[in-house]
């Protein structure tokens, strides 16, 4: 449902990206009869019985797959876990370089595939780890088991981990209507435009999800307050390199999005927040 809503708060698509995006559906064939250019961000929530070829690519002559489909949308992957590993584990090239590779014996084709990933699993097979109502009987092992399914590498890659409880109907009709999408999406908007000011001289870079090590060591400087919070987290939690860099960048996102020059320790805590299965106890 969550993921499901996302489109509606992301920024329409440029120019350059609809050519783009229109380019790769044309080439698969899924481009609708009459329609000059897609306007619309993708949104491909493929099944977890995907074949690979399905989600990366290929055939005889190699297609686009659901990640080159999803270019500049949303690809969904429900219960992710449940995908065979070699699968998961070939996201992380597009997931590294927004780019696949399809090798096959006639040739080697690229396809662009630049995503916002949405990945969702249960907390342990049975689903009621942590739930308050139900109880869950999996034996630790089987849920150590069910989450090294996901790669260490992998979730290094992915930038925001989030534990969504299970909310009870009383609580979710009691609650205050939320922001609307349309006042979300102006603040994203927003955000982006800053994003685009930043690296108005960074030739194929638009947003601060593509920042290099050299990038961010030019566009997010901290003070020694916020190197402090940061200094902490590395150490108490055993951050991974590539992490530290995804809670910088996310770090950079919530200061645009609060309309914020610097980047301050409260951005940093709370990117660093969002790095829930590095601590290995997503239900905490
Ligand atoms: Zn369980």
């Amino acid at each position: 449902m969550l993921a499901r809503r996302l489109p509606s708060i992301l920024p329409s698509l440029t120019l350059a990206e609809a050519l783009d995006v229109t380019r790769i559906h044309s080439v698969a064939g899924l481009l609708p009869a009459g329609q000059a250019l897609v306007s619309r961000r993708p949104f491909r929530a493929p099944h977890h019985t995907v074949s690979y070829a399905g989600l990366i690519g290929g055939g005889a002559i190699p297609r686009p797959g659901e990640v080159s489909l999803a270019h500049h949308g949303v690809l969904f992957l429900d219960e992710v876990a449940e995908l065979p590993s070699n699968v998961l584990e070939v996201l992380r090239q597009p997931l590294e370089d927004g780019h696949v590779t399809i090798s096959r014996a006639a040739m080697t084709l690229g396809y662009p595939a630049r995503f916002l990933l949405i990945a969702s699993m249960n907390p342990c097979p049975c689903g009621f780890l942590g739930d308050t109502a139900r109880r869950c009987c999996c034996p630790p092992m089987a849920v150590q088991r069910y989450r090294a399914r996901i790669s260490g590498p992998l979730l290094d890659r992915v930038d925001i981990h989030l534990n969504v409880p299970p909310v009870a109907y009383d609580d979710l009709a009691a609650r205050a209507p939320a922001e609307s999408s349309a006042v979300v999406r102006a603040r994203v908007e927003a955000a982006r435009d800053r994003q685009l000011h930043r690296f108005r001289q960074v030739p194929g870079m638009y947003a601060n999800a593509h920042m290099g090590p050299r990038e961010l060591g030019r566009y997010v400087r901290v003070d020694a307050a916020t190197e402090a919070v940061l200094k902490s987290a590395i150490v108490k939690l055993g951050l991974s390199a590539r992490a530290y860099h995804r809670v910088l960048k996310l770090a950079r996102t919530l200061a645009d999005l609060e309309g914020v020059e610097d980047v301050g320790p409260g951005h940093v805590a709370e990117a660093i927040q969002y790095r829930v299965l590095d601590r290995g106890t997503a239900v905490a």
